[in-house]
């Protein structure tokens, strides 16, 4: 092997070593490395991925989303604290899709989370910094598997409600909660349905203000809800009052998500939607290929690409059959 080989091996060595007794540093360089757009660094990065596999899943997936200043941030330090107290180990991501226009990013201003920040049982990572945001998705998917394979067994994915983002999150996690604010009426806060139609817990924050308007603002998004949730579905979303500066009703949070864990569970569903969300990611990955090489280049047009393509995976996948 030349130098070069031996060098990179003995990082990646390293890295996964680092990774697996939850060194946060290396942990830290591990995320460097998959927010990489390099090819060399990709190379690396799906081998390290490769190697950590077997030791992800293992973590609760909760995404995070809210109008700016509905109070996130507040949300996830007091519930993060909560949980590491506990004995859990919280590790928080985040997708900005604003970072770039901002120059920051959600999680960059170092005054939010302090608390969190320097608890020994969580993991702060703020949003990369650049880049479109199918990469950015990319980056933070891994980050969650690195995040689980160092041993936090729950991952907190928090983004602002203004957008794309917010399918992306959905996508990527087990439970999706929506945070709002306590409104007037039936105002839904520029919530847009499309955002109720992910959600699987919605709060309503600052409860402590004026704990009767909570409970009304509840009560006007559980009637929106009941547009865009069947009656039948199996899981209905709560609308829950919570206050993020006093902890009540985190813990109640805390339970929703972990019932909506269960009721999934019971059948069969949370193994199917795990699944589903990587076969969905696949095709996203192999699509942005596709548009970026071939396509792009004017070599194929998408028809012709998308048939080589087809082929080349049922060969494989018939390959692996034969196999197994
Ligand atoms: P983010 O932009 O959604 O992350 O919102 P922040 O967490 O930064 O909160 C925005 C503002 O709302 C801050 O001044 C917080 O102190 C305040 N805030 C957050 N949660 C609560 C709450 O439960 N009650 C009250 N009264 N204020 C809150």
């Amino acid at each position: 092997m030349s130098k070069v080989a031996d060098a990179k091996c003995a990082e990646l060595d390293r890295l996964e070593a680092g990774v697996r007794r939850g060194d946060r540093t290396l942990l830290a360089r591990a995320i460097t490395l998959v927010e990489s757009r390099r090819p060399e660094d990709r190379t690396m990065a799906r081998a390290l991925l490769d190697r950590l596999l077997p030791a992800t899943g293992g973590a609760h997936r909760i995404g995070v989303t809210g109008a700016p200043g509905v109070g996130k941030s507040t949300l996830i330090e007091a519930l993060g604290t909560k949980l590491t107290g506990a004995g859990h180990r919280v590790a928080v991501l985040a997708i900005d899709p604003s970072s770039k226009r901002s120059g920051g990013s959600i999680l960059g201003d170092k005054t939010r989370m302090e608390r969190l920040a320097s608890d020994p049982g969580a993991f702060i990572r703020p949003s990369p910094a650049a880049g479109v945001l199918g990469g950015v998705a990319r980056a933070t998917r891994e980050s969650m598997l690195l995040a689980e394979a160092a041993g936090f067994d729950v991952v907190i994915v928090e983004t602002v409600g203004t957008g794309q983002s917010e399918t992306v999150v959905a996508d990527m996690v087990d439970v999706f909660l929506v945070l709002l604010q306590p409104g007037a009426g039936d105002d839904l806060q520029g919530i847009k349905k499309g955002v109720l139609e992910l959600a699987d817990i919605l709060a309503v924050n600052k409860a402590d203000q004026d704990p009767a308007r909570a409970r009304r603002s509840a009560r006007d998004y559980k009637a929106a809800l009941r547009i865009v949730t069947p009656a039948d579905a199996i899981w209905r979303p709560p609308v829950l009052t919570v206050s993020a500066r006093t902890g009540d009703g985190l813990d109640a949070l805390w339970e929703a998500i972990l019932g909506h864990r269960k009721t999934l569970e019971a059948q069969g569903l949370f193994a199917e939607k795990r699944r589903a969300q990587q076969v969905k990611w696949m095709w996203a990955l192999v699509e942005a290929g596709v548009v970026e090489r071939e396509v792009a280049a004017g070599a194929r047009s998408p028809a012709a690409a998308a048939d080589v393509l087809l082929e080349a995976f049922f060969l494989t996948a018939a390959g692996e059959e034969g196999a197994g």
